[in-house]
C-alpha cells in the first residue's frame, strides 16, 4: 500500500515525493482526462486542457495522454520546477510551507515502485495510465445552470436559438456567449480519430494496465462508444481488472432496461449528479425531471447490479434550500437498501462564479447553514452514514460559515450579484421558469438586487 504505518500526509510527502523533487505530482504520468469530441487533455481537473496532436495518433495511440506538452512538464517536475498549468497546486503550497496541495492526494493513489519508475525514466518516454477520465462527446439531453455548451448538446440549442447571455461581466471565459464548436470537431457519423485512437489503445494496453476508468460526457449513456465499452467488458469477462465507472443524469430518456442488461455480470460503479429536491431541482438540471430520476436510481439500487452508486451534489447557490431534503431522500435509500449501496459526494461549485454559495447575501447563508447543521446534529450519529459523508456536510457548513469564509471585497461581491440577477432573468425566459417561485425564500433579495 502506498502509505506505511498510518503515516501523515506530510510523513508521505517527505518520504515518497520530496526526496524526488520539488515540484513531482504522480498525476502527471498516471492519470489524465481524455475529452475526445474536441481532442483535448489534462492532467488533472485542474490544469486548463491542451490539444492532442491528432497527426501523431495514426501511429501511436498513446499520444492521446502522452502529449509533447505533458513530456515536457514531466521533465520539468523531474527537475523540480514548476509546470504553469499546475497553478494551483503551487498556490497551496505557497500559502504555508508545511501545506499539502493535491498533487500529494493525486500521488498517493499510485504504489511507491511506480512512483519511482515514473520519476527515473526519461521524460521522453509513453507511459500507460493507471486512471483514466474520459468523455466520448457532448450529447446531453439537459441543460443544467452551472453547465454551458462544451458539454450538452441541449446546451448548443439554447445558444443557437436565443443568442448569447447578455452583460455577465464575470463570465471571463465567455461560457455562456458561444455554442463551443471546438468541442465537437467531427460531425456525428464521421470517423473521430481520437476516439478511434482510443479504441486502438484500449485494445493494446489499456484494459492490462488501467485500475479505473471512469466516463463521462454530455450524457455517456446517449452515446454509442460507452455501450461499446460496456459490451466489451461483457463480451471479455475476466480479460479485464479495470474498475469501470460510469457518470449518468439517470434522466427520464435515459435507456434503463438497456443499462440493466449490458452490466449484467459487469462490475460498474454508477455517478449521477444531483443536489436538491423536486421543482428546486428541475430549475437547477434543466431537463431533469425529480420522479423519474428518482425512480431510476430506485430501479438501478433494486436490481442490486451495481457495485456502487454515488450521488454528486454541486453546491450551488441555489440548491442550499433543499439540500438537507435530498440527503434524507438518500439516507432513506440506504435505510432501504444497506448503507453502503447508495452514498453522496458535496463538491462545492467555483465556477461560475456567480453561481456559487458565497454570492448568497450573509443573512440567507446563515439561514442554510443553520439548516445543515441542525439535519449533521440529528445524523451525526446514524449507522447509515459514512465518515467521509459526515466530513463532507462539515466541511461545506463551515464552508457557509460567514465568519470563517468572509467575502472580502464587496464591490466583487457587487458584480457577482448582479451577474447572478442577469443570467437566471435570462434563463427564466429562454427556459419557461420562474425564479422567484422556485425559491420563496431567495426572492425578496433577487428582486432587490
Ligand atoms: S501538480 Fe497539482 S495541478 Fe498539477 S497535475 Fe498534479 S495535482 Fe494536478
Amino acid at each position: 500500500m502506498p502509505r506505511i504505518n498510518n503515516e501523515t500526509d506530510q510523513e508521505y510527502k517527505r518520504r515518497v515525493i520530496d526526496i524526488k523533487s520539488e515540484s513531482f505530482c504522480g498525476a502527471k504520468w498516471y492519470n489524465a482526462t481524455i475529452w475526445l469530441g474536441s481532442g483535448q487533455t489534462t492532467s488533472c481537473h485542474h490544469p486548463l486542457p491542451h490539444a492532442i496532436d491528432v497527426t501523431e495518433l495514426a501511429q501511436n495511440p498513446k499520444a492521446l495522454h502522452n502529449t509533447q506538452r505533458k513530456k515536457l512538464e514531466r521533465e520539468q517536475m523531474q527537475d523540480g520546477e514548476r509546470p504553469s498549468g499546475c497553478e494551483y497546486c503551487w498556490k497551496i503550497e505557497d500559502i504555508g510551507r508545511d501545506n499539502i496541495s493535491d498533487r500529494v492526494y493525486k500521488s498517493v493513489i499510485y504504489s511507491d515502485e511506480d512512483l519511482e519508475l515514473a520519476y527515473r525514466r526519461p521524460s521522453s518516454d509513453d507511459v500507460d495510465l493507471q486512471t483514466l477520465e474520459i468523455a466520448f462527446d457532448r450529447t446531453c439531453q439537459f441543460a443544467c445552470s452551472y453547465c454551458n455548451p462544451a458539454f450538452s448538446t441541449t446546451w448548443v440549442k439554447d445558444i443557437s436559438k436565443n443568442g448569447p447571455y447578455a452583460k455577465l461581466a464575470s463570465d471571463g471565459r465567455n461560457h455562456f456567449t458561444h455554442t463551443h464548436d471546438s468541442s465537437q470537431l467531427y460531425k456525428f457519423g464521421v470517423v473521430n480519430p481520437y476516439v478511434e485512437a482510443f479504441h486502438r489503445w484500449w485494445e493494446s494496453d489499456l484494459h492490462r494496465t488501467l485500475k479505473e476508468l471512469r466516463i463521462t460526457g454530455g450524457e455517456p449513456l446517449m452515446s454509442a462508444e460507452t455501450w461499446r465499452l460496456i459490451e466489451w467488458f461483457k463480451t471479455n469477462k475476466g480479460k479485464s481488472t479495470t474498475r469501470l465507472a460510469i457518470n449518468s443524469n439517470l434522466g427520464t430518456d435515459v435507456d434503463i432496461s438497456r443499462l440493466l442488461d449490458a452490466v449484467d455480470g459487469v462490475e460498474v460503479d454508477l455517478y449521477t449528479s444531483n443536489e436538491s429536491m423536486s421543482l428546486q431541482a428541475e430549475y437547477i438540471r434543466d431537463g431533469l425531471v425529480f420522479d423519474d430520476w428518482a425512480n431510476n436510481v430506485e430501479r438501478l439500487l433494486d436490481s442490486g447490479k451495481f457495485r456502487g452508486m454515488h450521488v454528486m451534489c454541486t453546491i450551488n447557490a441555489l440548491c442550499l434550500d433543499s439540500l438537507s431534503s435530498l440527503l434524507e431522500c438518500i439516507q432513506q435509500w440506504k435505510v432501504e437498501y444497506g448503507k453502503d449501496a447508495i452514498n453522496f459526494s458535496l463538491n462545492i461549485l467555483r465556477f461560475p462564479s456567480f453561481q456559487s454559495p458565497l454570492v448568497l447575501p450573509d443573512d440567507i447563508r446563515k439561514h442554510y447553514q443553520a439548516d445543515l447543521q441542525s439535519w449533521y446534529d440529528a445524523n451525526t450519529t446514524s449507522p447509515f452514514l459514512h465518515k467521509f459523508e459526515l466530513d463532507q456536510l462539515q466541511r461545506l457548513i463551515d464552508y457557509l460559515d460567514v465568519v470563517k469564509t468572509p467575502h472580502t471585497d464587496a464591490a466583487e461581491l457587487a458584480v457577482l450579484q448582479q451577474d447572478f440577477k442577469q443570467f437566471y432573468t435570462q434563463y427564466d425566459q429562454r427556459r419557461d421558469k420562474n425564479f422567484t417561485e422556485t425559491f420563496p425564500t431567495l426572492a425578496n433579495w433577487y428582486n432587490a438586487i
